[in-house]
């Protein structure tokens, strides 16, 4: 059925012992299209990543992604099924080549023939990470490692791609060529994004719709123009 939600978050809950992170968070992502989750520092934003690929465990709620709940799920399992995320830090392997930390995206598949074609549209994507393929990870810069964290994502080959904040720390230069990469992903494969970031104004010129969360909570949702007219979130995010 078109009109289901790829995935869908349904009103989860998660706490870190005494602390409770997040606290009935609905959120829909239609299929191909890029939807943001925002906030400020400490509002869920990871949590609610890393509920959805079951890094934690929710304390209420469901996910569902394709049709199918996923909450139960080990994190390998979802990867299969095709949602992944470039975690926040990138977390690259930095004593592995830029190839062999791409190869290790494909880990959960058996194909060579598709894996090596999916190698070539990565470095299509990103030629830096050509030119430096059989160098050390440790030796990339951080946009090229935030390069390298998304080409690994790809690389088993995913519906959805959640990015966690994909501009900390990068130069606006490099901002701009991460988010191109982004959009061109969603326009060119069809590729399903939930974007997490802290830029608001960019986040809202990328996606269709976005979500704020404030202290675990969905406070406002709706199209990402409307809430770019917002007074409310022109006044807390766009300083405006
Ligand atoms: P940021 O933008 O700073 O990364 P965020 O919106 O992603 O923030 P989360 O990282 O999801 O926020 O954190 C939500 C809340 O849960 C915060 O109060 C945070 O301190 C707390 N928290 C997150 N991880 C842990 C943990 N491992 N142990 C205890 N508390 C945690």
């Amino acid at each position: 059925q078109s009109t289901k939600p790829l995935l869908e978050v349904r009103g989860v809950s998660a706490s870190y012992g005494a602390i409770q992170a997040l606290s009935g968070v609905s959120l829909a992502v239609p299929e191909g299209a890029i939807v943001a989750l925002l906030g400020s520092n400490g509002a869920g934003k990871s949590s609610t990543l890393n509920v959805i690929s079951h890094l934690i465990n929710p304390t209420a709620g469901e996910v569902h992604f394709a049709g199918e709940a996923i909450h139960r799920l080990p994190s390998d399992e979802i990867v299969r099924r095709g949602l992944v995320q470039v975690p926040e830090g990138r977390e690259v392997f930095k004593d592995m080549s830029v190839r062999e930390n791409l190869e290790l995206g494909a880990f959960l598949r058996r194909d060579r023939a598709a894996m090596a074609d999916d190698l070539d549209k990565v470095f299509t994507l990103f030629p830096r990470l050509k030119e430096r393929a059989e160098q050390r990870a440790a030796t990339l810069s951080g946009g090229e490692q935030q390069m390298l964290a998304i080409g690994r994502a790809l690389m088993s080959r995913p519906r959805l791609i959640m990015f966690d904040e994909p501009s900390m720390g990068l130069s606006p230069l490099l901002v701009e060529q991460i988010f191109e990469a982004i959009q061109r992903l969603n326009r060119e494969q069809g590729l399903t994004i939930l974007l997490v970031e802290q830029d608001v104004r960019l986040a809202l010129t990328v996606a269709s719709h976005a979500y704020i969360l404030e202290n675990g909570e969905i406070s406002l949702q709706g199209a990402s123009a409307q809430l770019m007219n917002d007074p409310a979130v022109r006044r807390a995010y766009l300083g405006v």
